[in-house]
């Protein structure tokens, strides 16, 4: 982690990573955001940590996922690139993402809800969740909304419900590949006994699997998700190609072309050790295009579901340091960043280590000499931590940590850890006039509403519940 290249932190190799969405040219902008946002007062006193989203990086994340598969796929292949709402579910953002052309996969009422709030038209957005309610199901297949269903239970669901009333829905089945898992086993779905879809590999499966469609003549799609962080590409690939394959057997079987689209998921991972883009969509379009040909010549429209890879790189959070100290020897920088912002990170560090980035008092990249030091957060537990022995100019009382790459799963996964805040989040893009702009993409959480939402209206609700005879 070097902090002599001005940007605050590592930059090397960074010249080969030229052209849109460049990790220099996003370095340079995030630089620039954190000064402003010190300098237009974002950070203050109370308001010690905030979320920043580059508004350019997302649109130029956007751009770079529809060219990557538009190269591949034959012309006038119809393709949905929906943006899994789990990995940043605010409204602004499904938002810009609309404006992109990209629509939502949500797998909640609730993202459900945020992608309508943002405009998300229904043609554009997939239902996915595992645990689908029947009032869900009734209102996705109300609205025409795509849905995957993960397993026999639910499908059955959705046959009363096509009886009851037909649905302009396109409808599929979500299969578990079983294809093996990645280096990180909570977001690993294609292993033996993932909890995900109809597991293929099991005995008597895929002959359901083709029995259901057959039976079934509106069962149009098939879908499968391999996993996200921690599954290489090339098995990102295995689980596409064997979905392929199941779809080549089902419309043979059934002789016609039933499924005529293959939702193959998300899952790429980010390089969170560096700000190249290493895997590119590009490069994990020409591996499937290498892998599983038959997925472009035409015959299929394509659905993907990326999350962590469009947004990630474009968050930034901020923490004042609001005092220093040492402990047996180590320093420890005590920020207003921990686990409630930083959740997977504080708790389980190998997997999820982030980079951290120092900036000084008005926001500039801090530079001098390297120090061993704990990034600690506000939380009273031992773990919190950002970052742990992280080699860094030296923190000082009123300067900036910057935990970098936490556009996804990060602050907008908020955890109500020792009832902190949920820090203001803003976007933020060059303002014309060599400046940067920023605009709310949500309020900070005040101290009222903690207490409202944590019972505040029903203070004696305890106290008035009485064994009968007690008075
Ligand atoms: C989480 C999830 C995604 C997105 O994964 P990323 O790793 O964020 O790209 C896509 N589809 C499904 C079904 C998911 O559960």
């Amino acid at each position: 982690m070097g902090a002599d290249s001005g940007t605050g932190i590592d930059t090397t190799g960074d010249a080969m990573d030229k052209g849109n969405g460049s990790g220099t040219e996003r370095a340079v902008r995030r630089d620039e955001a954190v000064r402003a946002a010190v300098e237009q007062g974002l950070l203050a006193a109370d308001s010690p940590v905030v979320g920043l989203l580059d508004v350019t990086g997302i649109r130029e994340s956007a751009a770079e996922l529809r060219e990557a598969f538009d190269a591949v796929v034959a012309p006038g292949t119809p393709v949905l690139h929906a943006f899994a709402v789990k990995a940043t579910p605010l409204v602004p953002v499904l938002r810009l993402l609309n404006e992109e052309g990209i629509g939502a996969e949500v797998a909640s009422p609730g993202e459900l809800a945020l992608a309508r709030a943002a405009g998300v038209p229904p043609a554009l957005t997939v239902l996915d969740s595992p645990a689908k309610t029947p009032a869900e199901l009734r209102e996705a297949l109300a609205l025409g909304i795509a849905v995957n269903a993960d397993n026999p239970q639910e499908l059955d669901r959705i046959d009363a419900l096509m009886r009851s009333a037909p649905s302009r829905s396109p409808l599929g089945v979500r299969v578990n590949p079983q294809v093996g898992g990645g280096s990180i086993e909570a977001t690993s779905t294609a292993t033996a006994t993932s909890k995900f879809g109809v597991a293929l590999r099991d005995e008597g499966a895929r002959e359901w699997v083709v029995r259901a469609y057959a039976e079934r003549p509106w069962l149009t799609r098939l879908h499968a998700h391999t996993g996200s962080q921690g599954i290489p590409l090339s098995l990102l690939a295995r689980g596409v190609a064997e979905i392929h394959a199941l779809a080549e057997e089902i419309n043979r079987r059934v002789g016609r072309q039933q499924i005529d689209t293959i939702d193959i998921g998300g899952g790429l991972p980010v390089d969170f050790g560096s700000d190249m883009t290493r895997p590119t969509y590009a490069q994990y379009a020409r591996l499937l295009q290498e892998t599983v040909p038959g997925l472009f010549g035409g015959r299929y429209g394509l659905i993907t579901e990326f999350g962590r890879s469009l947004l990630a790189r474009h968050g930034t959070v901020v923490a004042r340091v609001e005092y220093t100290k040492s402990a047996g020897g180590r320093p420890v920088a005590v920020t207003h960043a921990g686990v409630q912002v930083a959740t997977r990170t504080v708790y389980v560090p190998e997997a999820w280590p982030l980079r951290i980035a120092a900036y000084d008092a008005k926001g500039r990249p801090k530079t001098g000499p390297e120090v061993i030091q704990d990034i600690a957060g506000p939380a009273c537990f031992a773990g919190d931590l950002l970052a742990s022995g992280r080699a860094l100019p030296l923190l000082e009382q009123g300067d900036h940590a910057v935990a970098l790459d936490t556009g996804a799963y990060y602050f907008a996964h908020h955890y109500a850890y020792n009832s902190l805040a949920r820090p203001g989040i803003y976007g933020f893009a060059p303002n014309g006039e060599g400046g940067v702009a920023f605009a709310t993409v949500r309020e900070p959480q005040s101290v009222e509403e903690i207490v409202a939402e944590s019972g505040g209206a029903h203070t004696d609700a305890l106290t008035t519940l009485r064994p009968p005879g007690r008075g």
